[in-house]
């Protein structure tokens, strides 16, 4: 609920601020318990450290975040402890995110410490069922990550998630580092354990296809701001703000005689630590209009639980034009 996260931007010898970084800005969102929720952007759009302020891995600088009606940001680190077992991270990059010098077995046995399992029968009989859960043999346990491929790292990073029973899952574009033929495996993987176990999935992405399947709906992020969030089949079939037309077009469609033109953007992505006023994609928009430059779109359901902020759907804006 209006979650925003800035940064401090240093520079010069002394290292003072001089500015800010606008990550999340102003951000509002739901997710509903066993369900699918897609975050998808450019890179630096703010939906790694949306995720990660969802957790408290990173400490929002305003708003709140309400899981099971108790506002976290106020939690004590004792309240967090506690939480910590329901609400997991899978990240991005396995290799970077598994520690080279612990074996399998203890990497997986950690998270079953912190939340106080103190029998190591019970940690071994836990790791051995999870390997199985995502698809590795029992040896894997004695075996170091540099031994295992990359999709095979990232099963053991979600098997570490996986293994103190959480409820909700941030999954920090959990295939992006992989190889396209390993990808489509990881993700099945996902989806059947999303199902198996009623888990719910913040499944952050850069692109529109990969989380096409596996989403039940998808919020679309750009320059630290939520601009577009509705059912997946609304927003692929009936996408609205122009940001998401242009992702939507880029995606390669199977069927050559659907494909609709492609939109390319003009320019890059504009800084975070400078972002243009009023719509923040006004610099990029081939449907911007004066009042794009001047004033910042609301968010708002334009129809059931279909969400955008441009001012094309602002009727006052639009009769005024
Ligand atoms: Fe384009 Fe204006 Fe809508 Fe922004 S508010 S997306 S600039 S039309
Ligand atoms: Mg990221």
């Amino acid at each position: 609920k209006n979650l925003k996260k800035y940064f401090d931007v240093t520079g010069g010898v002394l290292s003072r601020k001089v500015g800010e970084v606008k990550a999340v800005d102003d951000v509002s969102f739901e997710v509903y318990e066993k369900e699918v929720l897609g975050i998808v952007g450019e890179s630096g759009c703010g939906k790694s450290t949306t995720g990660k302020t969802l957790l408290r891995l990173i400490e929002p600088t305003e708003g709140e975040v309400h899981f099971d009606g108790v506002d976290i940001t106020k939690l004590n680190s004792e309240g967090m402890r506690k939480l910590r077992r329901d609400m997991q991270i899978i990240f991005q990059d396995p290799y970077a995110s598994l520690n080279p010098r612990h074996k399998v077995e203890k990497i997986l046995s950690e998270p079953l410490i912190v939340h106080g399992i103190t029998s190591k029968q019970e940690r071994q009989e836990k790791v051995r069922k999870i390997l199985e859960v995502v698809g590795l043999p029992p040896e894997a346990a004695k075996r170091y990550p540099h031994q295992f491929s990359g999709g095979q790292r990232q099963r053991i990073g979600i098997a570490r998630a996986l293994i103190v029973n959480p409820r909700l899952i941030i999954c920090d574009e959990p295939v992006s580092a992989l190889d396209v033929s390993i990808q489509s495996q990881i993700l099945n993987l996902m989806e059947d354990l999303q199902e198996e176990f009623g888990l719910t999935y913040v499944f952050i992405a850069h692109d529109l296809s990969v989380v096409k399947h596996i989403s039940h709906r998808v919020g679309v992020m750009y320059l630290g701001r939520m601009v577009e969030l509705a059912s997946n089949e609304d927003l692929y079939d009936n996408p609205l703000h122009p940001y998401t037309k242009s992702l939507l077009s880029a995606v390669p469609d199977p069927d050559p005689d659907l494909k609709t033109d492609r939109i390319i953007l003009e320019g890059d992505v504009p800084s975070p630590s400078n972002p243009p006023s009023g719509c923040a994609f006004h610099t990029r928009c081939s449907e911007c209009m004066d009042i794009c430059k001047q004033v910042r779109p609301e968010f708002v359901e334009i129809r059931d639980n279909h969400f955008v902020a441009c001012h094309l759907y602002n009727d006052d804006v639009m009769e005024n034009n």
